[in-house]
């Protein structure tokens, strides 16, 4: 097991001023369609490729078309009957399965749509395989800007994500390496990797969010992790209006703590583009440059980089951010005058890349910007030093059989280097995975009232039962890495003092 310090553990060289990029990009991905009127619509992730093609810098990465993840690799966090639900529900079937509907929270923000299944192989393996690209040296930032769906859930769709490819990338790469670290800059909470992460220290999450009456309701400051996960959550809550300066004085002081404590072996940024301004369902003020800024300050750091999309629903401006941050990602700073393509219509009447933020309100005060920043600095000052693991046996890499998009032959879209012998069979182990909505432990101890000592002892009570009854666990590769704590923690969450989701109407919210 490699033990890369940060800042000399790229492939390419410590000092590699061009980066080798790997870019995933499934050229159907454009046709799903959630439906009349829903605000996601994967059709802007053609509008972004084909941005990239019409400014040259296709020519700059590997393009690769991602295989699509199979059953298994989704039920290495996701629970097989939900697998076999969203693979088996149709339109024209949904009416006769009411019931299953409900229970996995799909129908209405997350609708059945024609490719539904498929629309899921094919974002996740996007993710998943830039991280098999990245365990193996192959490139120093992988890009899927399909992936980034933050808010599904173990056995639940939530917020326009049906699975969470990120949780499934986070796990490949925790197969090559000690520790990982997740940064979410959507406008939203990442909350469905936040709770795949809740009790581990191998992965530290942080994610910039609007709080406070805003879906999903969760990433309070005080939520910082539970068990051997504490001080491995982190949560910046923002307020609305915020800018490119206010969002980077939080941003790279905390980032680059996190880097200095955390060590991390690689990274993965969700991109969310919601957090610029003008977005359809987003209320803050950022400029394509100061949302491109994160990305930028993430690859100073010269750590292996996966790069993810996420929310975005001003669609001219999700492929402008995300065309600009792929620049970024290259060492290419891309000219502001668009150059025709088959989308030009959409970026009138100027026709450029970046747009004015608006003159809207900031109501983030110097003053809460100064509180915020010290809070989570002084939680970070109590993580001294990177947590090192014990490794036993390395699982079997996932196969990486995508294909450069014009290939033809599906046999030679199998990576050479890739190790091929996979073990189909599951081995019944624990992990430091979180199952279940688990209560959230504040950082402040003195906050907590009777009913949620209550809470905790309970959560405890059940951790040790679950360990006595050996529960076997899904994510079977990637388990016996991880911490010895248990799988399948259920725990009913404790709202006691945490904001309780807000009434939600249809699609006002992500
Ligand atoms: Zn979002």
């Amino acid at each position: 097991m490699e033990l890369l310090e940060a800042g000399n553990s790229l492939p390419s060289g410590p000092d590699a001023a061009k980066r080798k990029v790997c870019y995933f990009y499934d050229p159907e991905v454009g046709n799903y369609y959630y439906g009349q009127g829903h605000p996601m619509k994967p059709h802007r992730i053609r509008m972004t490729h084909s941005l990239l093609s019409h400014y040259g810098l296709l020519g700059h990465m590997s393009v690769l078309k991602p295989f699509p993840a199979r059953d298994r690799d989704l039920c290495r966090f996701h629970a097989d009957d939900y697998v076999s639900f969203l693979r088996s529900i149709t339109p024209e079937t949904q009416q006769d399965q009411l019931r299953q509907l409900k229970r996995f929270n799909v129908g209405e923000d997350c609708p059945v749509f024609d490719g539904l299944y498929s629309f899921c192989q094919t974002y996740a393996g996007g993710s998943v395989g830039g991280a098999v690209k990245l365990n193996h040296g192959l490139c120093d930032i992988a890009i899927n800007w399909a992936g980034g769906l933050h808010h599904a859930k173990k056995c639940e769709a939530s917020g326009f994500c049906y699975v969470n490819d990120i949780v499934l990338a986070i796990l490949e790469l925790l197969k090559h390496h000690d520790r990982v670290l997740y940064v979410d800059i959507d406008i939203h909470h990442g909350d469905g990797v936040e709770e795949a992460f809740y009790t581990t220290d191998r992965v530290m999450t942080v994610s910039f969010h609007k709080f406070g009456d805003y879906f999903p309701g969760t990433g309070d400051i005080r939520d910082i992790g539970y068990g051997k996960g504490k001080y491995y959550s982190l949560n910046v809550p923002l307020d609305d209006g915020i800018d490119d300066e206010s969002y980077q004085s939080l941003f790279k002081p905390i980032i680059g703590k996190v880097m200095e404590v955390f060590k991390p072996g690689a990274v993965v940024l969700q991109c969310g583009a919601d957090s610029l301004s003008g977005d359809r369902l987003g209320c803050f003020n950022l400029s394509i440059k100061g949302h491109a800024e994160c990305v930028r300050y993430m690859r100073s750091f010269n750590v292996p980089l996966l790069l993810l999309g996420g929310g975005g629903y001003t669609i001219r401006n999700v492929a402008r951010c995300w065309c600009y941050e792929t620049g970024v990602a290259l060492g290419v700073e891309v000219e502001d005058k668009m150059p025709p393509h088959e989308y030009f219509e959409y970026f009138g009447p100027d026709y450029t890349l970046h747009v004015a933020p608006s003159n809207m309100e900031n109501k983030n005060s110097r003053q809460l910007l100064e509180g915020i920043r010290s809070t989570l600095l002084d939680q970070l000052s109590k993580l001294r030093h990177a947590p090192s693991v014990q490794f036993q046996e390395r699982p079997p890499d996932t196969e990486l059989p995508e294909a450069d998009e014009d290939q033809e032959d599906a046999d030679e879209r199998w990576d050479p280097d890739s190790d091929m012998e996979v073990d189909d069979e599951r081995k019944p182990v624990s992990n430091g995975m979180q199952s279940g909505r688990v209560k959230r432990e504040t950082a402040d101890a003195e906050i907590k009232d009777q009913k949620d000592q209550k809470g905790v002892a309970e959560h405890e009570d059940e951790v040790d039962r679950m360990a006595e009854d050996g529960a076997s666990s899904k994510a079977s590769d990637v388990i016996s890495m991880l911490t010895e704590e248990t799988a399948r923690i259920k725990v009913e969450p404790d709202n006691s003092n945490k904001p309780s989701d807000p009434p939600a109407p249809v699609f006002s919210k992500y």
